[in-house]
């Protein structure tokens, strides 16, 4: 009897605004990568083209965001950058990216990164509370969040979610209804983010080795343009 094929590596997923991708960035899909294994084949970095929970106003063009993204993957063959919310109009909803994600590849399982806060927050997200049924997650600690604040926020969110045991090593993991699972992935979080970068940017400041280089070049060949976008945000300077 012919052996049934196992399914394919499944794909973590990282949003994101990347205004500008930051080291930060690079480390969590670093992370999410190792601790997921041979469950995933890769990380695909989506740059969002309308973040629906930030204001637009200091947003560099797409492009440019994109085009950072792709350089930082260079070297790294297990990274992509996907460039799939630009082709959509109106707010860039992750419910949407997944649904793509869903209906082009779907026997492959998905796994979404992203920090505790967000995590809390997905009640507030468009259809935040079915995305299980699309994808699970990776819930990396910001601001001291313990396993215990993610099972409660996981509980607060879906009263029927329960603990099973870790499918990776020592991860906190629960089942949330939909199907999808919910992964706690104690790594450091690094103390940098897209707005502090602008913040030094933009006063003259040095932001080397927070930036990745091949980003960083992108930044100074088009200055003009991004210091244009990033004073539109007064809280920058
Ligand atoms: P901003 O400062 O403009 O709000 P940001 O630095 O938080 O931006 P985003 O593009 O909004 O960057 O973040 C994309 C993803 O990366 C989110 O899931 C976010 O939680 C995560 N992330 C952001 N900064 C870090 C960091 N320092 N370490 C680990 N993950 C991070």
């Amino acid at each position: 009897m012919a052996e049934a094929a196992s399914p394919p590596p499944g794909r973590a997923i990282l949003g994101g605004s990347f205004n500008p991708p930051h080291v930060g960035h690079l480390r969590l899909a670093i992370e999410a990568r190792e601790a997921l294994g041979d469950l995933v084949q890769g990380v695909d970095m989506v740059p969002c083209a309308v973040p629906p929970h930030k204001a637009q106003s200091a947003m560099l063009p797409f492009d440019l965001r994109a085009r950072m993204v792709e350089a930082c993957a260079q070297g790294l063959p297990w990274l992509r950058c996907n460039r799939m919310e630009a082709q959509r109009q109106g707010p860039s909803y992750t419910w949407d990216t997944l649904c793509a994600y869903r209906e082009a590849e779907p026997d492959t399982d998905l796994y979404f990164i992203l920090g505790s806060p967000d995590f809390a927050l997905l009640s507030t997200w468009h259809k935040g509370l079915d995305l299980p049924r699309l994808s699970s997650f990776v819930v990396v600690p910001r601001k001291g969040h313990t396993s215990a604040d993610f099972i409660t926020a996981a509980k607060t969110m879906w009263p029927d979610a329960a603990e099973r045991a870790p499918l990776l090593p020592a991860c906190p993991c629960m089942t949330l209804p939909g199907g999808g699972l919910a992964h706690f992935l104690s790594v450091p979080w690094l103390a940098v983010s897209a707005s502090r970068v602008r913040q030094l940017w933009l006063t003259g400041r040095n932001v080397d080795f927070l930036v990745p280089d091949a980003a960083l070049q992108i930044l100074r060949n088009n200055a003009q343009t991004v210091r244009h976008h990033w004073l539109e945000d007064g809280s920058a300077c």
